[in-house]
């Protein structure tokens, strides 16, 4: 039969067929479904969109002729939020499998029921990662074999039921394959509830029935499975196919009311009149520089490698002129540099490979390349005594340039902690001579937060007496 005489052809995206799936497989079922729902709620394709991320089961996105994302491993639920924030009005479907959802997206999982948006999230409950050669997942039944756990499943499965209650869920189901009316009914009440929903799809996968010697988990679901209209504690814990199968809704409830959050009000600091430093630009005379500051977070070296790009393009405007800040993840209290490259020519590298000056505020970088201060044998090396273990400089050339500034000690004495970047920074216009004085104040004004100009200032003014 030609697909566009398929009563579903209208949601189908026919240069997609045939499917991917294994004969035997249900999933393509579950897509049916889900078709059959949208089309039940009249729903105009615009108006939905699905989500999903990688897995068998999520492939579905691709099938089906609405928008959608194919996103990543366990993404798909923070992608949906993400759709749903920007457009309130769609009706967004999340669909993958467990050990997309329930797995590797898990927490995911768990955020949505506080976040409380109205997505509906069907988790297709195969057992297992099925895409790659069935590898055991959250809800691996206890002592199946898989791949990767060829002597038996060792951990007891998680129940995604009692999780979705748990994590606020508005609207909670558990449906199988084998129930395709009573998956429609399901699928229908999800979509007209308008908070988190929550299904979950039994299904089976013929490489799980394979591994552990099962002839038909889809006769097993209609055998085990009982449809109930009202519901039980125990009903919860009634989801193995070797014993019971309750199915139903669990709940189907309003969002509760929440309280407007009482934030602190922002205090809205009043910026003071930025003070006014005039400079005159002039030809630098630099033909090619390399400047690396470097610390550790918190200590504003990324500042003050911005005051000192800044000030150099205001000293020359023609100088080309680059800067690479690099900090690990912990950012607070961990290495950090800026790295910047003056030069007469267009700069093709702007990474400082042997610095001409390198201003040190602490020796964790030196520490972690394994002792070595690296700078230029004829360059330059300005160093806060008041932070740095001076015995780093113990092997450096006789050459070298060596100033010692208590930059972090005069920070805290006189102003704050904060500004010992500043006291460096006057230190280093004074007795460099690189960049002229008014030049880096009016970059400092420029970039320092503000209301903390004036404290700026004088603590460069500090270092410059220094
Ligand atoms: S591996 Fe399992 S879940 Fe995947 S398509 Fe085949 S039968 Fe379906």
């Amino acid at each position: 039969m030609d697909i566009s005489q398929h009563p579903y052809a209208e949601l189908l995206r026919k240069e997609m067929m045939p499917n991917i799936w294994c004969s035997g497989c249900r999933i393509g079922r579950i897509k049916n479904a889900f078709i059959e729902a949208v089309q039940h709620q009249g729903y105009n394709p615009d108006k939905c969109a699905v989500v999903s991320g990688i897995g068998c089961s999520s492939r579905i996105a691709g099938y089906l002729n609405l928008d959608g994302i194919h996103s990543t491993h366990g993404r798909a639920i923070p992608t949906a939020l993400g759709v749903k924030l920007a457009d309130p009005e769609l009706m967004v479907t999340v669909m993958g499998g467990d050990g997309d959802i329930l797995g590797i997206g898990g927490n995911h999982f768990l955020a949505l029921g506080r976040h409380g948006k109205d997505l509906n999230i069907i988790c297709m409950n195969n057992y297992g990662y099925s895409m790659t050669g069935f590898q055991h997942g959250p809800t691996t039944p206890f002592g199946a074999k898989t791949v990767t756990t060829s002597g038996g499943n060792p951990y007891a499965p998680l129940n995604p039921i009692a999780v979705a209650l748990a994590a606020g869920y508005t609207f909670v189901a558990r449906s199988t394959s084998s129930h395709p009316y009573h998956l429609v009914d399901c699928l229908v009440s999800a979509m007209n509830n308008k908070g988190p929903s929550f299904i979950e799809v039994l299904v089976p996968c013929m490489l799980f029935e394979r591994r552990n010697k099962i002839k038909s988990l889809d006769a097993l679901f209609l055998e085990k499975a009982t449809i109930k209209e009202t519901l039980s504690q125990a009903d919860i814990h009634q989801n193995a196919f070797s014993e019971e199968i309750s199915l139903g809704v669990f709940r189907d409830s309003q969002i509760p009311d929440r309280p407007a959050p009482a934030f602190a009000k922002a205090v809205k600091k009043k910026a003071g009149k930025k003070p006014r430093v005039t400079f005159k630009s002039k030809d630098s005379g630099i033909d090619y520089m390399q400047i690396r500051m470097e610390g550790t977070g918190g200590q504003g070296i990324v500042q003050g490698g911005k005051t000192m790009i800044n000030a150099a393009m205001n000293m020359d405007p023609k100088l080309n002129s680059t800067l690479i800040k690099r900090y690990g993840p912990e950012m607070k209290g961990g290495s950090c540099l800026t790295d910047i490259v003056l030069s007469s020519q267009p700069v093709d590298y702007p990474f400082v490979e042997i610095p001409d000056l390198l201003i040190m505020m602490s020796g964790l970088i030196t520490k972690e390349r394994g002792g070595k201060v690296i700078v230029n044998e004829n360059g330059t090396v300005v160093i806060d005594e008041s932070t740095v273990d001076l015995s780093l400089l113990d092997d450096l050339a006789d050459t070298v340039k060596i100033f010692k500034v208590p930059a972090t000690q005069i920070a805290r004495e006189n102003f704050r902690v904060v500004v010992a970047n500043n006291v460096m920074m006057g230190f280093v216009c004074k007795t460099t001579s690189i960049i002229d004085k008014n030049c880096i104040k009016a970059a400092i004004v420029k970039s320092a937060p503000p209301g903390t100009e004036e404290m700026n200032l004088a603590a460069f003014e500090k270092g410059y007496e220094l």
